[in-house]
């Protein structure tokens, strides 16, 4: 696969792996020192690197993915069998899935139109109505979608006031950040995800962000097996492998590097869109509240009806451009249609008539324009 000949007609993916070039020499010193295994230098310097682009008081626990992550979360939380988790409704299946792993039940709560993230009024509204009914949900879990931060300051608020911890998936936003502070430090609990399409990869990965050493000892000891210390494999909790290799943790090392410019090309990708498709009154663009900083993980748009929308991915999809619809909200999956949900229409809105255009930090110009031309020969 060649992602960047500029043959007029090659693939134009939604959002490919973007190598910068700093990952191969990690991973040659990882082999130069035998450390082909889930520990090792570039799993520490990995973590370090993390926790000083978040820049705030916090510990990085790296994972074999995002979806590890909110498992544990969750664990390290106390949610058990038939606890309830409130999960926003428009999200990808990984965010609310590590819930039923647990035999928790997964409470859905619709979107607000700013930021397509939990609705704080329908949250509140949630929490009322559960407790109402005779258990006080264990664990809110909130979503960056698409890269733009949820309303931090409300869900805080709300979270503080029912005294319920928040679980940050800061899976698409890595590099995002609210009035200067960097998602992924906003949870009790937070996640990274290093899939082969997120902002940076490590081939498959994630991280969990927690707040204090404890935290971070106890995460580290359920990801490898829960063995207890001293040489015999002496067992008293239910563990998991989830821990990173030193291998993925290497190319982790080589991707921070470029965060910071990939944040800027997604920026860009978003930017050229909305300039170039302005004129179109059918297409809408999502604007970042005052103080928001979205790093634009996919380029989302809104158009005016759920036939335009398959109409300009089947054109996309003809011309050889990976388009698609934005995720289908949890309460209309098959696996998820009689977890209680209190929706607005939102996500159902969001779901129909969203479309994510390519969005990769390595579209060229070339391939932008191509993309938008296209676009606007649909609607002359
Ligand atoms: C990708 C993603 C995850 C899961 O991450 P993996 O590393 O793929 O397990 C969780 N939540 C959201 C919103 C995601 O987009």
């Amino acid at each position: 696969m060649t992602i960047n000949e500029s043959n007029t007609n090659s693939r134009i993916w939604l959002s490919p792996p973007h190598m910068s070039g700093n990952e191969q020499e990690f991973i040659e010193e990882a082999f130069k020192h035998n450390w082909i295994a889930p520990l090792g230098p570039n799993v520490n310097g990995f973590e370090n690197d993390i926790k000083t682009y978040l820049g705030q008081n916090i510990q990085v626990t790296v994972l074999s993915s995002g979806t590890a992550a909110i498992h544990l979360a969750l664990i390290l939380l106390g949610v058990k069998q038939d606890d309830e988790v409130i999960c926003q409704t428009k999200t990808f299946v990984a965010s609310v899935n590590p819930v039923k792993y647990l035999g928790a039940k997964p409470i859905l709560v619709d979107s607000e139109e700013e930021t397509w993230n939990l609705c704080p009024i329908l949250l509140e509204k949630a929490i009322k109505d559960r407790i109402n009914k005779g258990k006080k949900p264990k664990a809110i879990i909130a979503i960056n979608l698409y890269g733009m931060p949820y309303k931090v300051q409300q869900i805080q608020e709300i979270s503080n006031r029912y005294n319920i911890a928040v679980i940050e998936d800061s899976a698409e936003a890595f590099g995002s950040q609210v009035n200067n502070q960097k998602c992924g430090t906003f949870g009790d609990f937070s996640i990274l995800s290093f899939n082969g399409n997120k902002i940076i990869t490590t081939s498959g990965g994630g991280a969990l962000i927690s707040k204090n050493q404890t935290l971070k000892k106890k995460a580290v000891f359920l990801a490898s097996q829960a063995k207890e210390d001293g040489i015999e494999y002496s067992h008293q909790t239910l563990g998991y492998n989830y821990r990173m290799s030193n291998i993925s943790a290497g190319i982790g090392r080589g991707q921070m590097k470029v965060l910071d410019k990939h944040v800027a090309l997604r920026r860009r990708n978003y930017e050229y869109y909305q300039k170039h498709l302005r004129a179109i009154k059918t297409i809408q663009f999502t604007q970042e509240p005052e103080g928001f900083y979205s790093n634009r993980w996919l380029s989302c748009v809104l158009v005016d009806s759920k036939e335009t929308r398959d109409k300009l991915m089947n054109l996309l999809a003809k011309n050889n451009i990976e388009a698609r619809p934005s995720w289908k909200p949890m309460h209309l999956q098959t696996l998820y249609k009689d977890a209680p949900s209190y929706l607005n229409g939102v996500s159902n809105k969001l779901y129909e008539r969203g479309l994510c255009l390519p969005s990769g930090s390595n579209l060229s110009e070339t391939d932008l324009k191509r993309i938008t031309d296209l676009i606007i020969s649909y609607f002359e």
